[in-house]
């Protein structure tokens, strides 16, 4: 995941064509909501594993073809969780006591859970994510198209498909090998 503010609409010239202008994105998502919502009640009815031997290559190749480096849209609008062994790391990196980063960083709530008090990010700056090598596990992880059981993280997927580039071509692109069509 990460980074930058100079975003640069951008389409690839291999077919199929990419999609990552971020107001296109969302202006299309929100057009396609009920096509959507039915996508969903489609893969549910489908293998999980033959739905994520279609996923995983898909993520690969529209991954390798996505700079995040010009879009950085998930430093800038999620919230981050962070575990009490992230918030010590980082907190060593950056040369803070714990009560100092947390005081500065992060916002806790009742249960215990804590996110980064702040979007965009504090670590991104100049467009890069200035802490890459001590980032959190969601960090790292996002937006978890290459993970296993794609098919149980539908929620999350769609939820993001508004805002991240790679979920929304890599939706696009499966509605497209599973011969969907919202007509049916
Ligand atoms: S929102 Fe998606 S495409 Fe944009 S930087 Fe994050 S992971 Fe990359
Ligand atoms: S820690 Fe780095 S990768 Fe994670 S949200 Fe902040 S800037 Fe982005």
């Amino acid at each position: 995941m990460f980074v930058t503010f100079n975003y640069i609409c951008k389409i690839s010239t291999h077919p199929p064509y990419l999609e990552i202008n971020l107001s296109s994105i969302a202006g299309l998502a929100a057009a396609k909501q009920t096509e959507n919502d039915n996508f969903i009640s489609f893969l549910k009815t489908l293998d999980g594993k033959a739905v994520d031997g279609i996923v995983h290559p898909l993520t690969e190749s529209i991954s390798a073809q996505i700079d995040c480096s010009n879009c950085g849209n998930c430093c800038k609008t999620l919230m981050i969780n962070i575990t009490n062994e992230e918030a010590d790391k980082l907190s060593g990196h950056l040369q803070l006591t714990r009560n100092n980063f947390d005081e500065q960083y992060v916002e806790k709530g009742s249960n215990g859970m804590m996110i980064m008090n702040k979007m965009p990010c504090h670590f991104l700056n100049n467009n890069k994510c200035t802490v890459y090598e001590n980032r959190f596990s969601g960090c790292r992880e996002f937006p978890a198209m290459h993970l296993p059981d794609f098919k149980e993280r539908l929620f999350t997927t769609f939820m993001h498909y508004d805002r991240c580039p790679i979920i929304f071509n890599v939706v696009e692109q499966l509605k497209s090998k599973l011969n969907f069509s919202n007509n049916t």
